[in-house]
């Protein structure tokens, strides 16, 4: 099965090879910044399920926090890729970019303690205050864990 996606003006398309797509909602202060929304919603997608497609161009990147990086389409500025900082080497492409509206099976909610005041959570979804555990720079390099 495969799901497919891209950016708003069209340049920059991609489809994920996946049975099931899994996503997970991030309050993070630079989620927030880079999405303009209260939060982001990512689907969770191994490097081998995600394939590229584009004229020209390819997607600008910006590293927003030591090991995370973002990417964008140059030309419409759509945020659709997240990667390096997971852990688990697997990357994050944002839900809103999906053609059409996909079933997603929601994860939970992480970096609860960045969340805004003018957004509140009504499900009840699994809440982490920062990574899920398991997860996060910490599993990448223990020295950078906060202990
Ligand atoms: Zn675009
Ligand atoms: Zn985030």
């Amino acid at each position: 099965m495969s799901f497919s996606g891209g950016c708003l003006c069209g340049h920059i398309r991609y489809q994920i090879r996946r049975e099931r797509l899994n996503a997970i909602h991030c309050y993070c202060g630079m989620c927030r910044k880079a999405h303009g929304t209260a939060f982001s919603t990512h689907c969770v997608v191994p490097p081998g399920q995600l394939l590229w497609s584009h004229s020209g161009s390819r997607r600008v990147a910006y590293t927003s926090s030591p090991g995370a990086c973002r990417e964008f389409c140059p030309h419409c500025g759509t945020h659709l890729l997240v990667h390096g900082q997971s852990g688990d080497g697997n990357l994050a492409v944002p839900a809103g970019t999906l053609d059409g509206d996909p079933e997603l099976t929601l994860l939970g909610h992480m970096f609860t303690e960045e969340c805004v005041s003018w957004y509140h959570i009504a499900d009840d979804l699994p809440q982490y205050k920062q990574w899920p555990p398991g997860y996060g720079p910490s599993i990448i390099n223990p020295d950078r864990s906060p202990s």
